[in-house]
């Protein structure tokens, strides 16, 4: 810097910003806090932006790091004036709103990040609209704050994104939006709603240890790889209608208040998934994930899913030893060495999988036609056995000759 601009003018103190400082003000335009000149600040940023003014104030990398918007910030495709917001390009490379605050909020509708794009501990204190938005590249939302409503419906991020430790004061929505990367939500808050319906998470899914206060909505959202809802807390109503859990699914510590598979769901009777109103790949994460249902669902109070819930864990179960011997019997094929079910024979192990079926199909489904409490469950098989009795003991009466005493 030249020495006779120092001698003079004082530089912004805020870390980094080598703009000057406005009159009477150790720090910069941008830097200020509210309230402030919004013409003068978007003349400033103007020139910032589009490159038009000294060489010194430009800004090409887009890094607003620590910078104070004292008026709604609107990405737009033309460097048109807006009213009363503030315009920014809606093609935004390698854009830096680190530290930012949004004192009236954000419209990124339809914005295009390209690079890679930083949010981290910013500060929306109006709503922030980033619907239809895309994240070309790797995104960081890292411990940010939306203290009104945000809404990232039909987002879509292509590669990783984080949204670890960020806080939702108010509704969140991200339904229809599609994550080609790995979501990480580890240890978010949303105080209301949080939407994710029909949300695909093509990679891994992190909502560990993330608090839910109010619904927590995944219904048809589709989970292709791990999720982790470990030590998470679904305060008030989880659901999870038609959500399909195709890969690991980790339940582990997770509490929740309620938990919604649709009115009538999960029910014994019928045949199809839809008497689960959820969806699991794979027997054994189905059998984890209604455990934590049963768990649920006996904190609801709602005794006759709880049971439910209990029934579908242990035909998961049975799914799932099937699955492992059939494993180990195509191994033992192949000559393979096995560890598991060694002892008994291969058609010993069929029989009782077979019989498992049988039972299950006339001891509970077929009872449980009318209703699924338990204490009717008792009730229907008191009734199976009594009229097997009875018919045994009236038979050769009604055929009007003696009992088979041969
Ligand atoms: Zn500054």
């Amino acid at each position: 810097m030249p020495a006779h601009a120092s001698e003079q003018v004082e530089q912004c103190s805020y870390k980094g910003c080598c703009i000057e400082a406005e009159p009477g003000s150790k720090l910069c335009i941008f830097h200020q806090p509210c309230p402030k000149d919004l013409r003068r600040f978007k003349e400033a940023l103007s020139d910032q932006i589009d490159g038009a003014g000294a060489r010194r104030s430009r800004n090409a990398r887009l890094s607003f790091r620590g910078y104070v918007f004292p008026a709604e910030v609107v990405a737009r495709s033309c460097s048109g004036e807006s009213s009363s917001g503030i315009t920014v390009p809606r093609l935004l490379s390698h854009a830096d709103f680190g530290d930012v605050r949004f004192a009236m909020g954000a419209d990124f509708t339809r914005a295009r990040f390209s690079g890679m794009t930083r949010f981290d501990g910013a500060s929306f204190d109006g709503r922030a609209f980033f619907a239809d938005a895309r994240f070309d590249s790797a995104s960081s939302f890292l411990n940010a704050t939306f203290k009104n409503t945000a809404i990232f419906s039909h987002a879509l991020f292509v590669n990783p994104c984080r949204f670890a430790g960020v806080w939702f004061e108010d509704g969140a929505l991200f339904q229809g939006s599609h994550f080609f990367g790995q979501a990480d939500f580890d240890r978010a808050s949303f105080a209301r709603l949080a939407h994710f319906g029909m949300t695909r998470f093509h990679r891994v899914a992190r909502f560990q240890e993330t608090r839910f206060k109010g619904v927590a909505d995944f219904s048809g959202a589709e989970f292709k790889d791990f999720v982790d809802f470990s030590e998470s807390i679904l305060g008030a109503c989880v659901v999870f209608l038609d959500a399909r859990f195709l890969g690991l699914a980790d339940f582990g510590g997770a509490r929740a208040r309620r938990l919604d598979l649709g009115a009538d769901r999960p029910r014994v009777r019928g045949w199809s998934q839809q008497r689960c109103g959820v969806y699991h790949r794979l027997p054994f994460e189905a059998k984890r994930f209604w455990q934590f249902a049963a768990k649920t669902f006996a904190t609801s109070g709602e005794g006759a899913k709880a049971d439910t819930a209990f029934y579908f864990e242990r035909i998961n179960q049975w799914k799932h030893l099937r699955a492992v011997e059939q494993r180990e019997a195509a191994s033992e094929r192949r000559g393979i060495p096995v560890r598991f079910f060694r002892a008994s024979p291969l058609a010993l192990r069929k029989g009782g999988f077979s019989l498992l079926w049988v039972l299950d199909v006339f001891f509970l489904r077929w009872t449980t036609a009318y209703g699924m409490s338990i204490a009717r469950l008792f009730a229907a098989w008191l009734v199976v056995l009594a009229g097997f009795g009875i018919t045994y003991a009236l038979a050769p009466w009604m055929a009007g000759r003696p009992t088979a005493a041969t």
